[in-house]
């Protein structure tokens, strides 16, 4: 009798810390260690908060054409505070992902630049992760029915936010503003003789340089698979990037931090508490490779001939492989909160170093 009075002393007290561990968030921490095969995470926080200068919907069509001038005249003289002006969205999704104005390739193999929109003192570059052959992560799809691919998601993002920042006076370089790869044709343009999506990377950052970018912010949704590489539906969360290994990383790290601030609320204020995975050095990006850096952020490499110059940040806001999140990103009303909180983050990044 005394042994099973023990038996159940130690398998309560097991229990109850699991309990504590879970409770506490202890296992949050194994997006970072070394052995979390199948770590789980839920956002346990249904809370709705939405953020004071989120303008909804209903207010956008209310909106006359003139009010919307003087909107854009009033983004004029911006405030320290970041205030953006928000224009309604008149773009066509189909015509979105219309693929009719792929620029030419230039005489090197590579594509033409998008030109630069917009006017006004700062340029940022906005670069939507992947294009043309390559897809991105696809949606956890129980049905086996493929809704929408990373691709399309982060190209509509792009230019939702291209748009909103020309109205707020700042110019915007898209590396695509169409389904299609810079570098189709896998030239080796990094010359580290494998001809792989690494060369379309340096492709795009060679744009981005020559663009004059003053900063850069690079859009993805991210995804997570078991060893056997099926999907993982229930890991989650919102990652944004940045290389702590460059003469700007203070800077970097600065627009990390406001990319991620505003990405969490504009998530709440769609009623979505995301769960934060905070902001991340991205030599960490996988524990299962290698430490790299992404080639987007990194410093000069065997990959990398030509870095990114300016500062810079790789945002993740959801999981498309996740059960919850991979229907928020097929949400028109998602999108849009994204990308007006990348331009509320990008405005008040500008802000800040205007005041300095
Ligand atoms: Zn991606």
């Amino acid at each position: 009798m005394k042994r099973n009075v023990l038996i159940i002393v130690i398998v309560t007290a097991v229990a109850l810390g699991l309990l504590w561990a879970w409770s506490s968030g202890v296992f949050a921490g194994a997006y970072e260690s070394e052995n979390a095969a199948t770590p789980v995470f839920y956002a346990l926080k249904p809370t709705f908060t939405p953020a004071a200068d989120m303008v909804t919907a209903e207010q956008l069509a209310a909106l006359s054409a003139a009010e919307t001038a003087d909107a854009q005249v009033k983004a004029n003289a911006l405030t320290a505070s970041g205030d953006v002006i928000v224009i309604p969205d008149a773009r066509d999704d189909q015509a979105d992902q219309a693929v009719s104005e792929v620029p030419p390739l230039l005489a090197g193999g590579t594509r033409q630049s998008v030109p630069v929109a917009g006017a006004g003192e700062h340029l940022v570059a906005i670069d939507a992760g992947h294009g043309g052959i390559d897809e991105g992560t696809y949606p956890y799809n129980p049905n086996g029915t493929l809704t929408y691919n990373e691709t399309q998601i982060n190209l509509k993002i792009a230019l939702r936010l291209r748009d909103i920042l020309v109205a707020n006076n700042i110019r915007v370089f898209l590396t695509r503003d169409g389904d299609y790869a810079i570098n189709p044709n896998w030239l080796d343009i990094n010359g580290d003789g494998i001809n792989d999506l690494g060369d379309e990377s340096q492709a795009r950052l060679d744009l981005i340089n020559a663009s004059g970018a003053e900063l850069l912010l690079a859009l993805h949704q991210n995804a997570r698979t078991y060893g056997d590489g099926s999907m993982n539906p229930e890991y989650n969360g919102s990652t944004t990037y940045y290389c702590a290994d460059r003469p700007f990383s203070d800077l970097s790290y600065r627009f990390a931090e406001l990319v991620h601030s505003e990405v969490l609320g504009g998530l709440a204020s769609i009623g979505y508490d995301s769960f934060d995975q905070g902001v991340i050095e991205d030599l960490n990006i996988d524990e299962f490779e290698p430490r790299r850096h992404l080639i987007v952020l990194g410093p000069q490499s065997d990959r990398i001939a030509r870095p990114s110059q300016m500062p810079a940040a790789l945002d993740e806001p959801l999981f498309a492989t996740h059960r919850e999140e991979s229907i928020l990103l097929s949400r028109p009303d998602v999108l849009e909160a994204l990308a007006q909180a990348y331009a509320r983050a990008i405005i008040r990044y500008f802000n800040e170093v205007d005041a300095r």
